[in-house]
């Protein structure tokens, strides 16, 4: 469906990301993975995922915290793929405390990876998107980019931020063949996640099957965690042709968490 295609993926050697670089490389885009982890394993991801799927798969370590390195990644896929028609911002940290307590270099930190990389992603790759009046511009934010949650000031302040900019580009790229949605997940299973469960049944003494079924899982009325595959599906549909149209979206993929 994507053949021929070239798609940027920040975030991408764990979790969601991953999911989604997966969905786009299977669907035919020649893909560039991002993100940290062991330089093996990350090589071993990258290169069963080219070679099961014959697509060109590469990868770049670029810091998502960092304005010149992300700018420099885009560059890189542009130069080594020869364009850029899909761009994920995936990338993505967490941290829970009360605002009052919350440290000063994790409020940055969040924001500037959750956040303002989308900005300098999107900001650098634009220009190569306009002059081939094409692209798809798609931001992994949250339902925490639609309603809050107690002790995420930080995420729930990116990710609402990231819907806000997610609409200011649609609206100023509305009249090319350019379009730019977010994908607002609920809970996943993924190692973010995992954390956070073991986190919480430590603060609060409680077994993980009961964190998830009374806290995490609380919020979502369906009562169950949503796929990775469901987000890869969802992005890959948003960059083919069936998705001209939408665009400055907020999509909710979280069992029915925020039509409460
Ligand atoms: P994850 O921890 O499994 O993956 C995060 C990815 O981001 C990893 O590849 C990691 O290496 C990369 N990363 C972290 N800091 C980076 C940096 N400075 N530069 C480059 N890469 C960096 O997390 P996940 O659950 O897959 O989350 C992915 C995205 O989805 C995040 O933006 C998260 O906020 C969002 N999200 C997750 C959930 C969930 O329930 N898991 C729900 C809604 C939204």
């Amino acid at each position: 469906m994507l053949k021929g295609q070239s798609a940027l993926v920040t975030g991408s050697t764990s979790g969601i990301g991953l999911g989604i670089a997966t969905a786009l490389a299977e669907a035919g885009a020649n893909v560039m993975l991002n993100g940290f982890g062991d330089a093996a394993e990350i090589e071993s991801t990258r290169a069963s995922l080219a070679e099961r799927t014959g697509v060109q798969v590469l990868y770049s370590g670029a810091d998502m915290s960092k304005p010149a390195q992300v700018t420099a990644m885009v560059r890189e896929a542009e130069q080594k793929l020869g364009h850029l028609d899909v761009l994920v911002n995936n990338a993505g940290i967490q941290f829970v405390s009360a605002v009052d307590e919350f440290p000063d270099a994790k409020w940055e930190q969040i924001l500037s990876i959750n956040l303002s990389s989308n900005f300098y992603t999107i900001k650098a790759a634009l220009p190569g998107m306009k002059a081939r009046n094409a692209g798809r511009i798609i931001n992994i934010a949250s339902a925490h980019g639609l309603v809050a949650s107690p002790f995420k000031s930080a995420y729930v302040a990116a990710k609402h931020g990231v819907v806000g900019l997610t609409k200011t580009v649609a609206l100023e790229v509305a009249e090319t063949g350019i379009t730019c949605n977010a994908i607002c997940p609920g809970y996943v299973k993924t190692p973010l996640v995992e954390g956070q469960i073991a986190d919480q049944a430590k603060a609060h003494n409680m077994s993980e099957e009961q964190v998830v079924r009374e806290v995490i899982l609380a919020s979502q009325p369906n009562k169950r965690f949503v796929e990775v595959a469901e987000l890869g599906a969802l992005v890959v549909f948003l960059a083919s042709p069936a998705g001209a149209s939408i665009t400055g979206a907020a999509l909710p993929v979280e069992g029915g968490w925020t039509a409460r």
